[in-house]
């Protein structure tokens, strides 16, 4: 039986953080995934934003874990040669009546402490974004994007050269609280092939859930049945190429009023291409990223009023991905990050509802999980 100090369950960006952090102060760290790759999941399929934190309710996890987390990770992407750019945003009002809930998020971005806000006009607009039509906008110069897959690759590289332990094709399936540990089940090999799979458990003094859409039923291995996850699809369609020159930067209409999303974006990404989305919809499986996608004359439909000239044609379907929500179908409001111990089981540590701004936020994220560990293994 392997003895392990912690074992991380998800090497999503988060799961990747985590251990990156963890591997620094302690041995016998390891990361179980079950995908064959790293950072399959959400990680990979959302929209590469740097966030500044404007969006928030003060003192959050959420807002806290962004502001911060947003200045850590441009050092560390710089540091790193992680691709990245600190390009900035515009969120823009349609139209005069619009104006007071600009100022309002404003006001929200600097009582969380994001730097350097401020109010634009349509001609300061038009002069950042020739294309885009908008009454006023605020500017917030700390917003970037980066590329989340050399993200996940980097944080996973400097995790095994500080001694990490990384599991791909791990699924864990079964965790029984022991005297000073808890057993971790995992089932080894191709989930295609399940002939072939084989199980082993391993004995750990800690373990992280960072299991990402899957983190309510990995809680609920160990008998803590508090949490639901909702999951709700974001679609995206990309701009043809030849239109690409339409949009300079990042261009956000006002944030939902019912919390689902930040609102169908456009996002002009570090290879040149624009991405409009993500859209916001519940759906009933973790896993259903394809099926009834939207068709394009809906991106069509709710961009034209921020980008005129924009024409159905101009449109591709592109990638979704899944947000892990815990606020349920029908009942509009804000969740923070859940990342707490298990009440029954406090060796266990939970990380559920990790959605946006969760790239974002991975380093400080993984900052706030390491106390806990502390407290566990001292
Ligand atoms: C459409 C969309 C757009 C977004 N845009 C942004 C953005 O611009 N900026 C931003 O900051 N955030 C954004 N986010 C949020 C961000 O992508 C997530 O917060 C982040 O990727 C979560 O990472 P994670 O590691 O928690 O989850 P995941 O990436 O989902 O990783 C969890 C991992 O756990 C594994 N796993 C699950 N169960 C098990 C098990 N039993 N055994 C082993 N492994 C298991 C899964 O295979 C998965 O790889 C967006 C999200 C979406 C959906």
């Amino acid at each position: 039986m392997e003895r392990a100090n912690v074992v991380i369950i998800g090497g999503g960006v988060v799961g990747c953080a985590v251990a990156r952090e963890l591997s620094r102060r302690w041995t016998d760290v390891f990361l179980v995934e079950q995908s064959p790759n790293l950072g399959m999941a959400t990680s990979s399929r959302n929209s590469g934003v740097i966030h500044s934190g404007i969006y928030y309710p003060q003192d959050t996890l959420k807002a806290r874990l962004c502001v911060e987390g947003n200045r850590q990770l441009y050092s560390f992407c710089a540091e790193n040669h992680v691709p990245h750019r600190n390009c900035g945003k515009l969120v823009i009002a349609d139209n005069d009546q619009q104006l007071g809930e600009l100022e309002k998020l404003d006001e929200n971005g600097r009582k969380n402490g994001v730097a350097g806000l401020r109010l634009l006009e349509r001609k300061a607009v038009r002069e950042r974004e020739p294309h885009i039509e908008a009454a006023a906008a605020l500017d917030v110069p700390s917003t970037g994007i980066l590329s989340a897959e050399d993200l996940v690759k980097t944080l996973a590289r400097l995790s095994t050269d500080q001694g990490a332990n990384i599991l791909t094709h791990a699924r864990v399936v079964r965790m029984e609280p022991g005297k000073d540990f808890i057993a971790v089940t995992l089932q080894i090999g191709d989930p295609d092939d399940p002939a072939h799979a084989i199980e082993e458990t391993v004995e750990s003094n800690c373990v992280i859930n960072c299991a990402g859409l899957y983190a309510d039923e990995v809680a609920a291995m160990l008998g803590n049945r508090s949490y639901r996850i909702f999951p709700v699809r974001g679609e995206y369609c990309e701009l043809v190429r030849a239109k690409s020159y339409l949009v300079n930067n990042l261009v956000y209409p006002l944030p939902h009023k019912h919390g689902l999303g930040l609102g169908v974006h456009l996002t002009k990404t570090l290879w040149g291409t624009v991405l409009l989305g993500p859209t916001a919809d519940y759906v009933d499986d973790k896993n259903d990223y394809e099926r009834n996608r939207l068709p394009v004359e809906e991106f069509a439909r709710s961009a034209k009023s921020m980008l005129p000239e924009l024409e159905v044609e101009d449109l591709k379907l592109a990638f979704s991905g899944i947000r892990p929500k815990l606020v349920a179908p029908g009942t509009n409001g804000f969740a923070d990050f859940v990342i707490a111990r298990d009440a029954g089981v406090p060796r266990a540590v939970h990380l559920v509802g990790i959605e946006s701004p969760g790239l974002t936020s991975c380093l400080t994220i993984a900052s706030h999980v390491a106390p806990m560990v502390a407290e566990t293994l001292s």
